[in-house]
């Protein structure tokens, strides 16, 4: 049909039976005569919706009534100002560990708000890693850590998170939401642009302790308010409709595949066989993240020479597997391998990959 693997950092794949949903139900949403696209926020067609997303986030990471779930637009970005907005409020002082250009964009945007103090970095070295928890020490007075979960495009992944104790922790989870089980207790708020492992571009979900959520400026800009989209189950105004539709769909989708336990081992299963390739040939194929950091959803890598990684993607192309150019701000080769990123992909991939270096090495 014509269907390629799109190994694309985000927006990206989407799995092929919830597509077909999307475009069974396209013209006529369950005998409305209408489409999820044109259906009102108010309807009980879409609440139920907007509801049944919720659950299914919930009953995934196992979060009980005391989170909210909340869906928004601006992306992962618009979260990077509205987390310093509402909660690093003034005599307190936010700490980031800078692991990603999108770490970096983030603390920018919290120093135009307040004090916020990078309290790790590797940098140094290229962003080749996360801390391990012991290397995060917090300044007095602490806001919030924040720390950038999945690093897309650097390619590295926290497996270990710390215990931050009353100082509540923020992950920004843009590329590995919902691809394994999560330490919950851990977390106040978490935060993903839909694009990569749930669902289309323009729907942000953010999910939050409720208690943590209390006792906003009430000066906030309403939009820019948590509280705003708590208390209003994400509809004070129109919400990304057809995007919330879409995530509702992809969660149906991962709890039909077992829950984030089978996910989690399916995932560790697929990036084992590309990281594979890499240690099979390291003087070839040279990793970027170091070992203990590598990312389960975003493999990036170097080729011998520059030439060499743009003759990678073009041949990559022309064999149905799209997408494997490194983000602009890190180069190289990268492969993304979110949930929707079948086994057959990455096998076609792992398969590319060695018949490459045979005939380049
Ligand atoms: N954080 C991370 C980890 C990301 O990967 C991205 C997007 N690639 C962003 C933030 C920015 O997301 P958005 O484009 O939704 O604003």
């Amino acid at each position: 049909m014509g269907r390629i693997f799109n190994f694309g950092a985000g927006p990206s794949m989407m799995p092929l039976p919830v597509l077909e949903q999307a475009q069974r139900e396209l013209l006529d949403y369950k005998g409305s005569g209408m489409s999820m696209l044109e259906i009102s926020h108010r309807s009980p067609l879409f609440e139920e919706v907007n509801d049944q997303a919720q659950a299914h986030i919930k009953e995934l990471l196992g979060m009980d009534d005391s989170w909210a779930v909340m869906f928004m637009g601006g992306g992962a970005t618009l979260q990077f100002s509205m987390i310093p907005m509402n909660f690093l409020t003034p005599g307190k002082t936010a700490a980031y560990a800078i692991t990603s250009t999108f770490s970096e964009k983030a603390i920018k945007e919290a120093q135009k708000v307040g004090n916020a103090v990078e309290i790790y970095s590797s940098k140094a070295t290229g962003l080749d890693r996360v801390p391990r928890p012991e290397e995060l020490v917090l300044p007095d007075n602490c806001a919030y850590l924040h720390l950038t979960g999945n690093c897309t495009a650097e390619g590295l992944e926290y497996f270990e998170y710390p215990d931050t104790g009353d100082v509540p922790l923020i992950v920004d989870m843009s590329s590995d939401i919902l691809s394994r089980p999560i330490p919950l207790d851990k977390f106040s708020l978490i935060y993903n642009g839909a694009q990569k492992n749930i669902g289309p571009a323009g729907v942000t979900v953010v999910m939050a302790k409720k208690d943590f959520l209390k006792g906003r400026d009430p000066q906030l800009p309403i939009m820019m308010n948590y509280e705003t989209y708590a208390d209003h189950d994400s509809t004070y105004n129109t919400p990304p409709v057809f995007g919330i539709y879409l995530v509702d769909l992809m969660s149906q989708w991962l709890l039909d595949q077992g829950g984030l336990e089978k996910v989690e081992q399916r995932n560790i299963a697929k990036a084992k066989m590309v990281y594979d390739v890499l240690d099979a040939h390291p003087d070839f194929y040279k990793g970027h993240a170091q070992k203990d950091s590598r990312s389960l959803m975003n493999v990036t890598f170097n080729l011998p020479t520059k030439d060499m990684e743009a003759q990678f993607v073009e041949e990559s192309k022309a064999q149905g597997l799209a997408g494997l150019k490194g983000h602009r701000a890190v180069g190289g080769i990268r492969a993304s391998i979110y949930n929707a990123m079948p086994l057959e992909g990455v096998q076609a991939l792992v398969d590319f990959m060695e018949d490459f270096w045979k005939k380049n090495r």
